[in-house]
């Protein structure tokens, strides 16, 4: 038991409204749980499947896989876990590149897990810079299915950043520290005012700055290495405006101009500070599969405005209109890109359409304080364009990368990759990507992940590929520094025997 958080004995209100859609995830094998030599009840599906990651860079076999539907049976599953002395990992939709959801034990996925309470607004709450206005889920929610609960409720309401893609869950958006492309947000993990989690006894602990700051602290950013989450309570606001989305195609030299870099940093600078969110996105070569450089660099840049989105036919003429705008992106990644304007409600314009539909890929990617000129960020993306054409060129079978770059705000939560005491401080998340099976990449996202560190202190983003990284482990342990040892002064009271530690964080998160 904890002194610094409440602790719930029996059920907690559950979210009350499923959003559940799911068509059923028992496998074949499912009931030889019940044979298992552990008692686990009825209720709990249980299955065995080996494990792959959505971008494939990631297959085990965890011994089993349990799909809980209820706090009681998260309790149940912790309960047995310790009992039976094994290691358990949740998974959400599977969209890491990290080993970070690996269990060789006990894996719980948390599809079942997506109940949405009514909307909560209380002006005098603790939503600092919000509108007074919370939401509480089940960590597996959907980010697709909770913006179309929002959009829905009375008033409408929205996060005002978010993810880009909206088939990942909360629980893993949340514990990962991701974010979106707004200079005005942090990561998603800064929008939670509470959290609950299941701890290595089965006990459930409410996390909250009125509770315990630093257990709060911890809860918020936490790798998955507190417990099983269960819910999360997000600020939330009025959708009382919308984004109006802006996409060009400028000269690649025109925004990264490294024959002088710090006026190029300025003018990338007044850019980013214009925009509510900015993203940028370049792939190498101007025809796909032809290695000819691409001189055009996609930029997208999103504004808040009171106009209204267009509806019926003046929506298909637009529509319509900017379909047939140029260029027309032949990479088939990107073909759903049209320059030109548009206004959307903030969910679409957050998860505009990309990618083919088959196509995965795989991602490194990191964190990295821009200087006041944002002279290191255009020396840092520039560079980045060099290697990856020269790396994308060499093989007809490589010819499938990108790259892209966002803004976002710094967060004082301990083990955030944009930690910083100064909260105006502006963060440079770039990624450097490729289709799934691109040979050598892992190579590439290493020793770009090892110069993204040695160059510009940058930190990796938890969710991407880093492990394979020379050196990273000690590194991180030198950057997190005596954070590390606050978050464990909270773990080691809900997890003292380190059930919800795997080969990931083992290391890091050493005492
Ligand atoms: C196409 C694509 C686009 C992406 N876009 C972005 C982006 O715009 N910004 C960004 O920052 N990231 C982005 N990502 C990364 C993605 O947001 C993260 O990988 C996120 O963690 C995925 O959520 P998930 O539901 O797939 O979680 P998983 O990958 O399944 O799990 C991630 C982690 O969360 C833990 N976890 C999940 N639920 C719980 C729970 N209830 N309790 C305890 N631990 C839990 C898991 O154990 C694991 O450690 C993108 C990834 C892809 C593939």
């Amino acid at each position: 038991m904890t002194n610094s958080t409440h602790i719930h004995e029996e059920n907690a209100a559950a979210p009350s409204g499923s959003l559940s859609t799911l068509s059923p995830i028992l496998s074949s094998k499912a009931a030889a749980a019940l044979d298992g030599p552990e008692y686990v009840p009825e209720s709990i599906y249980v299955t065995f499947d080996s494990w792959t990651n959505w971008g494939g860079n990631l297959t085990y076999q965890p011994e089993r896989t349990f799909h809980p539907k209820t706090l009681g049976d998260l309790k149940t599953i912790a309960r047995l876990a310790k009992t039976h002395g094994k290691k358990i990992r949740c998974t959400g939709s599977g969209h890491s590149w990290s080993s970070t959801a690996v269990s060789k034990d006990y894996l719980v996925s948390t599809r079942e897990m997506d109940k949405v309470s009514p909307p909560v607004h209380n002006p005098e709450g603790p939503c600092e810079g919000g509108d007074g206005w919370t939401v509480t889920i089940e960590t597996g929610v959907l980010i697709e299915d909770l913006d179309l609960y929002l959009r829905q409720h009375n008033p409408p309401l929205t996060l005002p950043s978010n993810v880009l893609v909206g088939c990942v869950r909360y629980g893993g958006v949340l514990t990962m520290g991701t974010h979106g492309a707004s200079v005005n947000s942090s990561t998603m993990s800064d929008m939670v005012t509470e959290m609950t989690i299941v701890n290595a006894h089965g006990e459930l602990v409410t996390y909250s700055e009125a509770v315990d700051p630093e257990a709060f602290n911890a809860a918020c950013l936490n790798l998955g290495l507190l417990g099983l989450i269960y819910t999360a309570t997000l600020k939330v606001e009025l959708m009382q405006t919308r984004m109006r989305v802006r996409d060009s195609y400028p000269r690649l030299d025109s925004i990264f101009n490294t024959s002088d870099p710090s006026a190029s940093g300025l003018k990338l600078k007044s850019m980013v500070l214009q925009q509510d969110s900015i993203e940028f996105i370049y792939w190498p070569f101007k025809r796909f599969g032809q290695e000819t450089f691409n001189e055009h660099i996609w930029c997208k840049q999103w504004a808040r405005t009171t106009d209204l989105v267009p509806e019926g036919e003046e929506a298909e003429a637009r529509k319509k209109l900017l379909a047939e705008r140029p260029p027309s992106v032949d990479h088939p990644f990107f073909a759903s890109f049209h320059v030109g304007e548009e206004i959307m409600e903030i969910p679409d314009a957050i998860h505009f359409p990309f990618g083919d539909g088959k196509s995965t890929v795989l991602d490194t990617g990191i964190a990295m304080k821009v200087d006041p000129d944002f002279k290191n960020v255009i020396e840092a993306f520039s560079e980045l364009v060099e290697k990856n054409y020269e790396f994308s060129r060499s093989m007809p079978e490589r010819m499938g990368t990108a790259l892209e770059l966002r803004f976002i705000r710094s967060s004082n939560k301990m083990l955030s990759p944009v930690y910083d005491e100064d909260p105006e401080a502006i963060f440079a998340m770039v990624n450097l990507m490729a289709l799934s099976g691109t040979p050598g990449f892992e190579e590439l996202a290493a020793a770009t992940m090892a110069n993204w560190i040695h160059r510009y202190n940058a930190k990796p983003h938890w969710a991407k590929m880093w492990e394979a990284t020379p050196g990273v482990v000690p590194y991180l342990r030198q950057e997190y520094g005596p954070r590390i040892a606050r978050f464990n002064k909270v773990r080691k009271v809900q997890d003292p025997l380190d059930m919800f530690v795997n080969a990931t964080f083992e290391e890091f998160i050493r005492d």
